[in-house]
């Protein structure tokens, strides 16, 4: 199932107009961005052969020492020569996705990241909520859309693969970030890691630690793809990490996305009483639940033209689900400031209020 080209064209539009206040996207805030640090990692990277040669398609042994030294902290013993580094989280998904058997299922809940879904469907694997699939895909700690902790007894429990997407994991504001789900099952739980969410982005910077029996079919379609990630990347993050003190910039993050899901939480509360949805622990977004079924391009096509995007619900669930799912859609608070969230929750609410004449939601 290719994106939906009528959100494709509505989020750029948004995306292109000033008026529109973004509530889509998920992107990490702009403030939060290390400008300066990166430019003078980037400089001093740039004037080594290492950043500017081939590496290996594993990557930089040093940025593998980082990550598994990261983990080894929160219970994960990992030998560095165990881990990836990949394009980003994403490209991880689609390695997993390719390796794992074509035409199986893949239990991904309800509703999950979209551009996983996009991997598996790619790879000729179908994403289902049904429990007893033959893989299952969990965002831990912190789960995309939900921003909340997902259980993750019976995907373990199942004895089937199980893919721990941590992208946003760090990003608990309680700081209790759990314990990596390889650390219970690392014979076949792939762990899947990112830079993109504390750090940036656009340096697609990822990891991979696949169970070792697949370590190196992994490694070889990796180098198959794209032979590694970037030495320019990856030899810059490890100089901005040289120079950073990480705890301190995560706990920074944590802080700085607590505030704003604080500031959006209490805006819908007010602004649309009759939305569903949970406080999130910690991320990017609110994931809102509405009681009645609907279109949700249709809404967000009305919500442009009201200056305020979201994500349409449907982009989240499983394909077998869409046209069913009760209507819903993700706001991101990351990427805006208190004014934005506020004046965005109230466009959101005179939308909601022309779709259903005669409920009054309160200004
Ligand atoms: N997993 C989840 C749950 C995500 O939300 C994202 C980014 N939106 C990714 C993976 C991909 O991140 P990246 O490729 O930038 O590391």
């Amino acid at each position: 199932v290719p994106k939906n080209p009528a959100i494709d064209a509505l989020h750029r539009e948004a995306a292109e107009r000033r008026d529109v206040i973004g509530l889509a996207g998920g992107l990490p805030a702009s403030e939060l961005l290390p400008k300066e640090a990166m430019a003078e990692a980037l400089a001093a990277a740039a004037q080594t052969d290492d950043a500017l040669q081939y590496g290996w398609p594993e990557g930089a042994a040093r940025l593998r020492g980082w990550i598994a030294g990261r983990l080894g902290a929160r219970g994960l013993a990992v030998d560095p020569d165990a881990v990836i580094v990949t394009a980003g989280a994403q490209q991880a998904l689609s390695l997993i996705a390719a390796f794992l058997p074509s035409g199986s299922t893949i239990g991904v809940g309800d509703a999950t990241y979209p551009a996983a879904i996009a991997a598996f469907e790619a790879a000729g694997l179908e994403p289902t909520a049904t429990r007893d699939a033959a893989a299952h895909y969990l965002v831990t700690g912190v789960s995309n859309p939900r921003g909340v902790a997902i259980d993750s007894t019976a995907a373990l429990a199942s004895g089937r693969p199980v893919i721990a997407d941590e992208a946003y994991a760090e990003l608990r504001f309680d700081g209790e970030v759990p314990a990596p789900l390889a650390a219970d099952a690392a014979d076949r739980v792939w762990h899947v890691g990112t830079a993109s969410k504390v750090l940036s982005p656009g340096l697609r910077v990822g990891w991979l630690i696949p169970p070792a029996h697949a370590r190196e079919a992994i490694l070889q379609s990796k180098e198959a793809a794209d032979l590694q990630t970037g030495s320019l990347a990856q030899a810059a993050l490890v100089r901005l990490l040289d120079g950073l003190d990480y705890d301190e910039t995560v706990a920074r993050a944590r802080r700085f996305y607590a505030e704003r899901a604080g500031i959006l939480v209490e805006a819908l509360e007010r602004h649309l009483p009759d939305a569903r949805f949970t406080a999130p622990e910690g991320g990017f977004s609110v994931w809102v639940e509405l009681e009645e079924p609907g279109d949700d391009v249709a809404l967000l096509e009305a919500a442009v033209a009201q200056g305020v995007s979201f994500d349409p619900g449907s982009m989240f669930r499983p394909p077998a689900d869409r046209a069913r799912a009760p209507l819903a859609f993700r706001l991101s608070f990351s990427a805006s400031g208190p004014e934005d969230l506020v004046e965005g929750s109230r466009r959101l609410a005179r939308v909601l209020d022309r779709r259903r004449p005669g409920v009054r939601i309160p200004a």
